[in-house]
């Protein structure tokens, strides 16, 4: 038996070890034989994984390789990072419910690598708010925290401020259907305009979310920003419901 201070000394020793040691493992399987840099290939390009998954768990990522594209019944662009299936998923639910907040910067990490490629220099991240009781209730809001990590990488702002959700919408996952969905979200949004804001005013803006699944939401919030005098385009992380034949794998 250790004297006191040095079993706390030995016991906060292991803790710092097994944290770096923990770090060095693949987010998706566990898998520890990985190295803190990991080099991808897709398609020519490259990214690097920085130790965060492991090759076998990279080379299963469900990308979605669309650029952008209108969303459903709008004008508005956007592009989506993966499809919504296994791992991504699990983490999305991670990042969403269980403050797994390391997956934020996993997503950022291709959500970066995927703008880069499409063309688009916005001057600014807006991330997709949530109302101020959920923001409360949760304590974090996930999209923020993705766009705060794609905010690092890139070298731009993250505007959290401007576009705000009003109480009172139901969360779009208890609505069945689009019109039920794009009627809950009518009017759910509206701008702060500060002067910091302002300064924004004709400057491009991504508007970030994390899964989309009928579009309404993204759409109404796209749509408040371009009214207001902010052109944006949208990027998700993750889409639902998308036909099986559009997945591509890589390497
Ligand atoms: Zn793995």
């Amino acid at each position: 038996m250790l004297p006191a201070p040095l079993n706390n000394i030995t016991s906060f020793l292991s803790a710092l070890l097994k944290q770096f040691l923990d770090s060095q493992n693949c987010l998706f399987c566990k898998a520890s034989s990985i190295r803190p840099k990991t080099v991808l290939e897709e398609r020519g390009a490259f990214a690097e994984l920085e130790g965060y998954l492991c090759r076998a768990c990279a080379g299963k990522l469900p990308f979605d390789t669309d650029s952008w594209q209108p969303l459903p019944e709008s004008h508005l662009q956007y592009s989506n990072v993966f499809h919504y299936e296994g791992k991504i998923k699990e983490a999305l639910l991670g990042l969403k419910f269980q403050e797994e907040r390391i997956f934020a910067e996993l997503f950022a990490l291709f959500a970066a690598f995927k703008i880069e490629s499409m063309a688009y220099y916005p001057r600014a991240i807006v991330p997709l708010p949530l109302p101020p009781s959920r923001l409360r209730e949760r304590g974090y809001n996930q999209s923020e925290e993705i766009a705060q990590a794609l905010g690092r990488r890139l070298g731009i702002r993250v505007v959290s401020d401007l576009l705000k959700k009003r109480e009172g919408t139901r969360p779009q996952t208890e609505m069945q259907g689009f019109p039920a969905r794009r009627e809950n979200i009518k009017a759910a949004f509206f701008l702060q305009l500060s002067e910091e804001n302002r300064s924004l005013l004709g400057r491009p803006l991504l508007l970030l979310d994390d899964i989309l699944t009928s579009g309404a939401t993204v759409k109404e919030a796209g749509k408040t920003l371009e009214k207001g005098g902010f052109p944006v385009r949208i990027m998700t992380i993750a889409r639902q419901g998308f036909n099986k034949k559009q997945k591509y794998g890589i390497i």
